[in-house]
């Protein structure tokens, strides 16, 4: 604990989101729910921790994540536990555990919340992150790749953000993947030396990592590359472009490229990511895939999936801001112990009918008058010992001036007239 007096700053990495800003991650939350809705999707809370096992066995032991970025700690039975880094792993998990796969047949779910990874903070990069992501379990079909990433540009274009780039690629099946993979390896072998130090670790651990690192010079290799495109079995070819004739019929354009390859070890044929001009050095908003073997890998059935996650810092760094939280549209002042009692009867009868009602906590009219004005309230409503004794409130218009003399009686019907505009 800091001194007494001291003021405790958060840990490095992590954000408060405060109330100017939570209108808008409100606004993101409920059109992703509803666009979710539209695709008759249903939420699943996933725990905050997990065994460490659920994301070392899903994500892969070579992936930056698991690497690297995992906060991992001992708890105190002894057992190696760790913040969820993501969410796909947990879903998973979640759905061979309660047998989600009964009855049979596609199951959509999707979930929000925060993540957490050990990266070097930087702009668009934090330690807590939040994330909305989908995953659909069951169909194989190429509409079920198409459908998902439909879903995702949807929510974007409910989110009026259409200036957004959609890559997409394939990156093979067991069939196929294996020979391009060491096609691959026998090239950058042939290049080792100008590859940088990760890169040249991944040759035999990982070689389709090395073709989205950033560094420059891998950068030029991978752009010579064999190409995983071309290197497709009939039928990963024919999955892939059934996924974008369905695109293209929804109106989604998706850009073809050969080097995305995602940093997750678990996927399969479908890979995608969007990424926006706008965002300097981090540039991914989502990405996703399908992952057919991982709910075999959990001790499911064999069950096909494919999903997607969305950084909400990123995709609300977009949104920009518009402004502060919507002040209440009553403000009630009471100016005497009696009042006070009837303020909190009439401020609860509100509340109870929908209006927005905010009260001062004591003062004299000209402070709660300034506190009602600081709140942007629409309306104060006044009472003093006058207004107890004629048993009528004084409503003053906040932005006018305007004052209004109105019976308690009377005061939830003339503020229905007033506010509403009903009769
Ligand atoms: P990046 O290439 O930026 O490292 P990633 O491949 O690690 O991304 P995913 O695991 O695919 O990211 O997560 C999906 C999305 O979550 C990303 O596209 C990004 O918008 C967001 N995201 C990932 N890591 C962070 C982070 N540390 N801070 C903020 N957002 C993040
Ligand atoms: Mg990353």
């Amino acid at each position: 604990m800091a001194d007494k007096g001291q003021i405790v700053q958060r840990v490095k990495g992590v954000k408060d989101i405060l109330p100017v800003d939570s209108p808008v991650w409100q606004w993101v939350e409920d059109t992703a729910r509803e666009t979710f809705e539209g695709f008759s999707y249903s939420e699943i809370r996933i725990p905050v921790f997990e065994r460490t096992d659920v994301f070392s066995r899903a994500i892969g032991e070579t992936s930056d994540i698991v690497e690297k970025e995992m906060y991992t700690f001992t708890d105190r039975g002894g057992e190696s536990l760790t913040l969820r880094p993501e969410g796909t792993a947990s879903v998973v998990r979640a759905y061979v555990e309660n047998k989600l796969y009964n009855p049979p047949g596609a199951k959509k779910l999707y979930y929000m919340g925060p993540m957490f990874r050990a990266e070097r903070p930087q702009a668009g990069r934090y330690r807590q992150f939040h994330q909305l992501g989908a995953e659909l379990f069951g169909p194989e079909n190429p509409s079920a790749d198409a459908e998902t990433i439909h879903l995702l540009m949807s929510i974007f274009k409910n989110l009026h953000l259409e200036d957004l780039t959609l890559r997409i690629n394939s990156l093979g099946c067991p069939q196929c993947r294996p020979a391009f993979r060491q096609k691959l390896a026998e090239y950058l072998d042939s290049r080792r030396e100008a590859l940088c130090d990760n890169c040249q670790r991944r040759i035999d651990k990982n070689p389709l990592r090395v073709l989205d690192c950033k560094a420059h010079g891998c950068g030029v290799i991978a752009d010579e590359a064999p190409s995983v495109t071309e290197s497709l079995c009939g039928e990963c070819s024919a999955h892939f472009d059934r996924t974008r004739t369905l695109l293209a019929a929804v109106g989604v354009d998706g850009k073809v490229d050969p080097k995305l390859v995602r940093g997750l070890d678990y996927y399969s044929r479908t890979a995608f990511e969007v990424s926006s001009t706008a965002l300097g050095a981090q540039d991914a908003v989502a990405g996703g895939g399908r992952y057919n073997s991982l709910v075999e890998q959990f001790g499911g059935p064999p069950t096909p999936a494919i999903g997607f996650a969305i950084g909400l810092e990123r995709l609300i760094s977009l949104l920009g801001n518009d402004g502060a939280p919507l002040g209440p549209e009553l403000f009630f002042i009471a100016l005497c112990p009696e009042a006070e009692e009837k303020v909190f009867q009439l401020a609860g009868a509100l509340r109870e009918e929908g209006y927005m009602v905010d009260m001062s906590y004591g003062g004299g009219l000209k402070s709660q008058l300034k506190q009602a004005d600081r709140a942007s309230a629409e309306l104060a409503v006044i009472i003093g010992e006058e207004e107890m004794a004629r048993s009528v409130a004084l409503v003053k218009e906040m932005k006018s001036g305007e004052q209004f003399t109105v019976a308690f009686d009377e005061l939830i019907k003339w503020l229905d007239k007033h506010l509403l505009g009903e009769e």
